[in-house]
């Protein structure tokens, strides 16, 4: 099938996220983990090219979207959507505004919006101010994450920086006014030269009149939810025929495990939930750069292959500080990635075929170990979290790539149910 949309997310849980949510229209989604090294095949209407760009250098993320670009054009693209975390996760540097630079050049795009929003999992923007639940931003536990903290939840101040050219808003008054009203914004801001607009979202109404009046250009920029009207969108603008497809659903071995490398404020709650339920070994990155994860490969492999088992990084904000302190941001979370991806390997070899992974930069080096490049998407677990297949080595493997604040804090059991009730 010739692709329609074409989306470059900045990491694996973000671009599994945004497949979740198209694929509830029926419509098939293909996740591409990296850029593919060959030309299109066996393409969807719906193509997502997964990087692990949040926090990379700026000449990199740009030079690797730019190339997801190039892929998804040649896939037939003809509308592409750069997908980034809803609470809107970078560096001072970027790297949300200089790629989204860079693709509007690519494309010849002359404007694109923001918006991170996605209502259902509480994040929302008013007056560019993006709040989790009834949090601003910099006051919520995302002031404390180890390697993108925000500190500023204005997201034209934290925009602006990033970008050359000039950043402006169209506020809710604007979006609950409907689609002419947010067009007629739009080009007005686009006689000022504004090129980047934060857009207001506060409900999924607010989504679809942002979608709709923005379905025609290059390049949209946001969360995921965003892109969730626009497969009902084509459909309506004759662009493409009614889903008739289902989600994948595959058999999958039992073997299971939860890894855990995110510290995030849900994610901590998950894991004080599932080690009540689970046997569960915990990650010291000090220990770890010390002496790697020996000791719990030996854990690992005492243990039962389809009984519930957690290996976690997950720490309080004060112990990652000391952490980082002690090792730096970067070999702090390095230590941890390799660690968890060392383990994943050794689980599959041991038969783990059911891998459940917290973490947006945890599941991109977890996927990366296991040596998966494609993943067909399927049922939906939580907002923003499905199911996911690959295959390693031949074997169909079942992936729930988890971002850090997604799922209640009963995630991890209810992911496995859900596998089982399929
Ligand atoms: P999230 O989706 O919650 O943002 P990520 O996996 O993207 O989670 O990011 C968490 C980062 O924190 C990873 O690089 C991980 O290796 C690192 N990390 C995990 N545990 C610790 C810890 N105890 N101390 C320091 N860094 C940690």
């Amino acid at each position: 099938m010739t692709t329609l949309f074409g989306a470059i997310a900045d990491d694996f849980t973000g671009a599994t996220d945004l497949a979740g949510l198209i694929a509830r229209s029926g419509h098939p989604v293909n996740l591409r983990l990296g850029v593919p090294d060959r030309p299109p095949t066996d393409t969807a209407a719906f193509e997502i090219v997964a990087l692990k760009c949040r926090t990379a250098p700026v000449e990199e993320a740009v030079a690797d979207t730019v190339a997801a670009l190039d892929w998804l054009k040649r896939a037939g693209a003809s509308r592409f959507y750069w997908k980034y975390c809803s609470t809107f996760d970078s560096t001072a540097k970027g790297n949300i505004g200089p790629v989204a630079e860079a693709l509007m050049q690519a494309l010849g795009a002359t404007q694109t919006v923001y918006c991170p929003a996605f209502p259902e999992n509480g994040r929302s923007i008013f007056m560019g101010n993006l709040f989790v639940g009834e949090q601003l931003l910099s006051e919520s536990p995302m002031k404390d994450h180890p390697l993108t903290p925000m500190r500023d939840a204005n997201l034209m101040r934290l925009l602006s920086p990033q970008v050359a050219g000039k950043v402006g808003l169209a506020n809710r008054l604007t979006v609950a006014a409907g689609v002419d009203a947010l067009k007629a914004r739009l080009a007005t801001l686009k006689l000022d030269g504004v090129a980047h607009v934060v857009t207001d979202a506060v409900a999924n109404d607010d989504l679809s009149v942002i979608a709709e009046a923005c379905m025609d250009m290059p390049l949209m920029t946001g969360g995921s939810a965003l892109a969730m009207p626009l497969p009902g969108l084509y459909e309506k603008a004759g662009l493409l025929s009614r889903a008739s497809a289902h989600a994948a659903r595959p058999e999958v071995d039992a073997g299971m495990i939860v890894l855990s490398g995110s510290c995030s404020a849900m994610t901590r709650k998950q894991v004080a939930r599932y080690v009540e339920k689970a046997a569960s070994f915990r990650l010291d990155p000090l220990a770890l750069a010390e002496a790697g994860p020996g000791e719990a490969l030996d854990w690992l492999s005492g243990q039962v292959l389809d009984r519930p088992k957690l290996i976690y990084a997950t720490a309080e904000p004060d112990a990652v500080r000391k952490a980082q302190e002690a090792l730096g941001v970067d070999r702090a979370g390095t230590v941890v990635e390799e660690a968890l991806a060392a383990l994943a390997r050794e689980a599959f070899s041991r038969g783990v075929r059911r891998f459940v992974v917290a973490g947006g930069e945890t599941s991109g080096a977890v996927v990366k170990a296991l040596g998966i490049d494609r993943l067909a998407i399927g049922a939906e677990i939580a907002p923003g979290v499905p199911w996911t297949y690959g295959t390693c080595e031949g074997q169909t493997v079942a992936l729930a790539l988890k971002s850090g604040n997604f799922g209640d804090e009963d995630f991890f059991e209810t992911a496995f149910r859900r596998l089982e009730e399929q």
